[in-house]
């Protein structure tokens, strides 16, 4: 048993099986003597017994619990009574470190009311349990950070609330997180790493920007390009990249509205007959027009063909959003790729125009994704995390602590001796 145990420095004494309860080990420490945390000397002198229960990691479907002894112990040196330290348990806390580490990899990787559940033990301690583990955790710079993403996740929807996420896209994991989406803030966290950190970025990839982007686009002009200059500043050597799929959003906006334009007009059409064959073939068309044309049902197919007869403008609109789909699909490198899109901003120019005023904006980017290739898909699952557990909360208001629990999903160490 003190094999399976597995804990250096303690010998299983005797056990017992409590009904309902578990299996119980009675351990015995084999260290005897112990240093004086008052002036360093080595003591064996006990001066009282203080025997402890503490949970530990369970033996299959069994429950297991330790009884060991904590030793208050007198010095001989310099005569004060001391606590000795057990390395197995933290002081004032029910359950073992490991137990507490198997805990918090279940709770990073499920859902902490399950993990309770699942454990018989309480939400509250495991939250208890995550505070500790935030409280030791200490964030180090990035190492070798070669391709950084930077996006953007809203806290409270239409607060205007955002924090500025940083990603290491190649380990697909969280580098950073920043309270405010200033361009102060963000150059004061980047900077934070240093030169020697920054100087190994080869690559930026802005994410949402674009989103940002439409949005300025409807109330005023590039408002939220300070990213751009951030990474121009700070990692001038740096490729930077926009997403494609972002810029591919714009061009289907753009197509919806126009979607949604001509069923309006369709309404004050004077013709009943006519207006009547309009409606009827624009009705139930926004899948049809906006899902990538291969990925069409033959209902939708179907459906797609009658727009286009009745709406000529949403027929050209359609097409160009394939054609732009596609450039981005097959151009093989970025000279390619710049040449269908010189082709297609002409052919697009009476029709999506605020497409191609951010397209204009961002061609260099865009022009880079050709060679990078770069997509978001990490940076969004590592977003849809801290959503949730942002959500959760579990008592992590404060800034600080909130982004430590992001960062513990990322840092903390997978494996454990059990
Ligand atoms: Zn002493």
């Amino acid at each position: 048993m003190t094999d399976i145990l597995n804990l250096p420095g303690f010998m299983v004494k005797e056990y017992r099986f409590i009904e309902g309860v578990g299996l119980v080990l009675y351990l015995e420490n084999l260290t005897t003597v112990v240093t004086c945390p008052h002036c360093g000397a080595i003591t064996d002198k006990l001066h009282q017994n203080y025997e402890l229960t503490i949970r530990d990691i369970s033996w299959g479907e069994q429950e297991i619990y330790l009884r060991v002894n904590r030793r208050q112990m007198r010095c001989e040196c310099c005569g004060k009574k001391f606590r000795e330290e057990l390395e197995l348990v933290n002081k004032r806390r029910s359950y073992t470190e490991r137990f507490k580490n198997q805990i918090i990899q279940e709770v990073i990787e499920s859902d902490l009311k399950n993990v309770a559940q699942r454990n018989n033990v309480s939400e509250q301690e495991i939250e208890t349990m995550l505070k500790d583990v935030v409280k030791e955790l200490k964030i180090q710079k990035p190492s070798n950070l070669r391709k950084l993403g930077i996006d953007e996740i809203a806290l409270v929807k239409g607060q205007g609330n955002y924090y500025v996420v940083l990603v290491d896209i190649e380990k697909g994991i969280l580098v950073g997180l920043v309270e405010q989406r200033t361009e102060q803030s963000v150059t004061n966290y980047l900077s934070s790493w240093g030169q020697e950190v920054l100087n190994k970025i080869k690559e930026v990839s802005i994410d949402e920007v674009n989103a940002a982007l439409g949005a300025c686009i409807r109330e005023n002009v590039d408002l939220w390009k300070p990213y751009k200059k951030i990474a121009a500043k700070l990692m001038p050597q740096a490729v930077i990249v926009a997403d494609r799929f972002q810029v591919m959003k714009q061009v289907n906006q753009e197509l919806d509205s126009q979607r949604k334009k001509s069923k309006r007009e369709a309404h004050n059409l004077e013709d009943e007959a006519e207006k009547a064959q309009v409606l009827s073939g624009l009705n139930k068309s926004k899948y049809p027009l906006l899902k990538n044309e291969f990925e069409l049902t033959l209902e939708q197919k179907d459906k797609l063909e009658q727009v286009k007869k009745v709406d000529p403008i949403l027929a050209v609109m359609h097409s160009l959003k394939e054609q732009f789909r596609n450039i981005f699909e097959v151009s093989a490198n970025w000279v390619e790729g710049l040449l269908s899109l010189g082709d297609w901003l002409r052919d697009a120019q009476d029709y999506s125009p605020q497409s191609i005023g951010t397209i204009r904006r961002w061609v260099g980017e865009i022009i880079a994704y050709f060679d990078c290739r770069t997509t978001q898909g990490t940076v969004e699952g590592i977003n849809n995390k801290i959503k949730l557990i942002k959500r959760r909360g579990y008592g992590f208001r404060n800034f600080d602590n909130f982004s430590k629990r992001c960062f513990l999903t990322w840092l903390f160490p997978v494996s454990f001796t059990s």
